[in-house]
């Protein structure tokens, strides 16, 4: 089946009691049984919930996968993934990768024993180098937030492979319609649901999908033991959000290529980030492993004020200021003001978040408008 069906069809069946086409919310936390140990398949919501099995189901069909889990947020997926290793394991990472997930690893497993190294993916030979016989997950992300870098996952793959390592990629990004990493050799894809899959900037979830029977029995096993899950409510909320997403994606690359093409011909614009560019120093691995470049863009201001970002971003009237990302409603966001205030200014600026750095997730409005929206704060 291709995408557009399964986005719509996978996992999803009319209510068999009322033929209701829209998957119940079944607000529920028991199941009664007809006697001990024989029941319908759901026994209790925080093991498994029928909205929330169903939606598990689509997003593993779109992402290729067989098994799929949902969480109460982006973080408790990367959480139950994190919860899979012991102490002693190492990780390697990426060192631009998303603020949420370094405090979650750093602040949070660090202390448990684990060992995080960030590296720079882009470079093979660094990561190959972290690699030893403690490596028990590589953790990737791409395209990156807010740099939009680029990371060859099937050539993470078989670095992972070799060091008998899992290999998990934070899909959030690319969305499971530009770009399908278990295809490319992942063993697990996550996903901060929040973000393109819900679509509508309405609910906060995360997602795992995987293939293998025994990392998923693995998966679901912390699922129910560390009690991360979603609610039914929002798990109706995001098979909703997926039926769309194709569509969604389809406007999001096409205002995205047009905006990305209208920064950098502007004369007050210095930098702009995005894969589609062939002069994105990682162009040739995003065409090859993503079918878009999607709608997040980052761009920086000649001469690198920090004032002239914060006018522009206070001066357009379309594009909301607010943190998050992949919604219908295009957003803008100041990097080194929001997301990454924590992180010190020589560090930041090494990764390329300078203080004129603005980000842009541009949503599926009518492109005229944004552009005008964009060219007015520019010009005044
Ligand atoms: C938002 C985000 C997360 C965290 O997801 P939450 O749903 O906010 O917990 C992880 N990775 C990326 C790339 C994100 O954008």
């Amino acid at each position: 089946m291709k995408f557009a069906t399964k986005a719509i069809h996978a996992g999803v069946h009319p209510d068999e009691s009322t033929g209701a086409i829209m998957t119940p919310i079944y607000q529920t936390s028991t199941y009664v049984q007809d006697g001990v140990g024989n029941h319908k398949g759901y026994e209790y919501s925080r093991t498994l919930n029928p909205t929330r099995h169903a939606l598990e189901k689509n997003i593993a069909a779109i992402e290729n996968g067989n098994f799929g889990a949902c969480f109460g947020s982006g973080l408790a997926a990367i959480d139950c993934i994190i919860k899979m290793l012991n102490p002693g394991d190492e990780i390697i990472s990426t060192n631009d990768l998303y603020g949420g997930s370094y405090r979650l690893f750093n602040t949070i497993f660090a202390k448990y024993g684990l060992i995080f190294h960030f590296v720079d993916m882009q470079n093979l030979t660094e990561v190959e180098q972290r690699v030893n016989e403690n490596t028990k997950l590589i953790w990737v992300e791409t395209p990156t937030n807010p740099m939009m870098n680029i990371i060859d996952i099937k050539a993470m793959a078989t670095i992972a492979k070799k060091a008998k390592a899992l290999l998990c990629v934070d899909n959030t990004f690319a969305t499971p319609y530009l770009q399908n990493p278990l295809d490319l050799g992942a063993d697990f894809v996550m996903h901060s649901v929040t973000k393109y899959l819900g679509g509508h900037s309405d609910v906060v979830m995360g997602a795992l999908v995987c293939n293998d029977h025994t990392l998923a029995t693995e998966m679901y096993r912390i699922q129910n033991s560390s009690g991360a899950v979603t609610a039914p409510m929002d798990s109706f909320l995001v098979l909703r959000g997926i039926k769309t997403l194709h569509l969604r994606m389809q406007r999001h690359c096409e205002n995205g290529e047009k905006i990305a093409h209208f920064l950098s011909s502007h004369p007050r614009v210095d930098k702009v980030y995005w894969p589609g560019f062939e002069t994105h120093p990682n162009h040739h691995i995003a065409k090859a492993q993503m079918s878009g470049f999607g709608g997040m863009i980052s761009f920086t201001l000649k001469n690198n004020q920090l004032q002239d970002a914060l006018n522009l971003v206070k001066n357009v009237t379309l594009f909301a200021l607010a943190e998050s990302l992949g919604g219908v409603e295009s957003l803008i966001g100041h990097p080194a003001t929001m997301t990454h205030a924590s992180i010190p200014k020589e560090i930041r600026e090494k990764s390329g978040v300078v203080d004129s750095l603005i980000r842009l997730s541009v949503g599926i409005e009518d492109v005229d408008d944004l552009i005008f929206d964009l060219k007015k704060a520019l010009d005044s």
